[in-house]
């Protein structure tokens, strides 16, 4: 059984030193246990906060302990009722090929599922988080104007293509100009603007000519900078990730600008609310995916997946990760 480890907690960005790769016996699987095969294995921003032991919202990975992670695998044995072998669950089995699981928070696809992989991305928790953290929170109507960052990334493009089944104007933002052009072009959105290009504020502004009334941050740093003189009265802000500052060591230079965004809170009467996908909208799984099975089906959403073959990439795909390298959802196939 091949693992990756984490060697050693980060310091800004991870490093190839940051995790080992090990070899170790086949897990075991007990009484009230199954054994799984982790055929695919998703690589999220979240990884990064597991990686500190700062106060977070979950705990850290111990020094040594196998990284945790969101896999697709395929049932060896099973002694956990409504699991037999050769089922394929979705399943929080790690960086690595084989582990055991006693069903809990395990999602079972059946014997032949359809593109398995996309349970990582779309059909499961990026697509919960997008779809739930803007309807729940974001509350979007007919008409309004939403901007989504990340928008080529697996929660903004699948937020901003529900917003605009729902009928909003929907401005994405993205680094670089093929990412852009695959947002509007394949995606759908209205406009993308690159923020890593010049003029982005000017670009970003005139994109909204009615304001924002839905800002979906998923990057803070300088793009919720960029949009927050454009909010309108009554906005909402679902504060879903801040991936920008995810390897940061301290806070931003700068003046202290907590006053004027309070400030503005309080003038505009504006919401914003933090979620954690499986805690706040866990509950609402049946319904997401019966919802985003249909869009998926007819394709009124579509998906982008990276898929990175072999086990031994993960770091490396992962560090790129959170850099803006990837295009679309990055999976790791375990077996190459
Ligand atoms: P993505 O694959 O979209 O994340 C990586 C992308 O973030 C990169 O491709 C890059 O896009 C963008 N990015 C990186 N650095 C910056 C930066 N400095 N400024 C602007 N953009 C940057 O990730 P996901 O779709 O999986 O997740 C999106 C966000 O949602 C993350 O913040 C994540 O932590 C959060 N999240 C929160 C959950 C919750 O429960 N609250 C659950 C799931 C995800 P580009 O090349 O366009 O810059």
């Amino acid at each position: 059984n091949r693992k990756f480890v984490l060697a050693e907690r980060p310091v800004g960005e991870p490093t190839e030193q940051t995790l080992r790769l090990e070899s170790g016996d086949m897990p075991v699987a007990g009484a009230g246990q199954m054994l799984l095969r982790n055929e695919y294995l998703s690589l999220d921003p979240y990884m990064r906060g597991r990686m500190s032991d700062a106060p977070s919202y979950a705990a850290p990975v111990e020094i040594g302990g196998t990284m945790v992670g969101g896999t697709v695998a395929e049932v060896m044995t099973s002694d956990v009722k409504g699991f037999e072998a050769g089922d394929w669950v979705v399943a929080f089995g790690g960086w690595q090929d084989y582990s055991v699981s006693d069903g809990t928070m395990v999602i079972n696809m059946g014997k032949d599922p359809k593109n398995p992989s996309w349970a990582l991305g779309v059909l499961g928790m990026p697509g919960l988080t997008a779809w739930a953290g803007l309807t729940q929170i974001g509350q979007p109507k007919e008409g309004e104007t939403l901007v989504v960052a990340g928008a080529s990334g697996p929660v903004g493009a699948t937020v901003g293509q529900i917003a605009k089944i729902l009928g909003l104007r929907v401005v994405g933002v993205a680094g670089g100009a093929e990412k852009c052009a695959h947002v509007v072009d394949v995606l759908g959105f209205d406009e993308c603007i690159d923020y890593k290009a010049d003029g982005f504020r000017q670009a970003l502004k005139t994109a909204v000519p009615k304001g924002i009334d839905i800002y979906f941050e998923n990057v803070g740093g300088a793009v919720f900078d960029a949009v927050m003189p454009l909010l309108n009265p009554s906005a909402r802000i679902p504060v879903c990730g801040l991936i920008s500052q995810y390897n940061a060591t301290s806070l931003p230079d700068g003046p202290d600008r907590m006053s004027l965004l309070m400030g503005m809170m309080l003038r505009k009467r504006m919401t914003m609310r933090g979620f954690i996908v499986f805690d706040d909208f866990g509950h609402l799984y049946p319904e997401f995916a019966k919802q985003m099975g249909a869009w998926v089906a007819s394709g009124q959403i579509k998906y982008r997946e990276e898929m990175i073959e072999g086990m031994e990439k993960a770091p490396a795909a992962f560090i790129g990760l959170l850099r803006g390298d990837g295009f679309g959802k990055r999976v790791i196939k375990l077996s190459a």
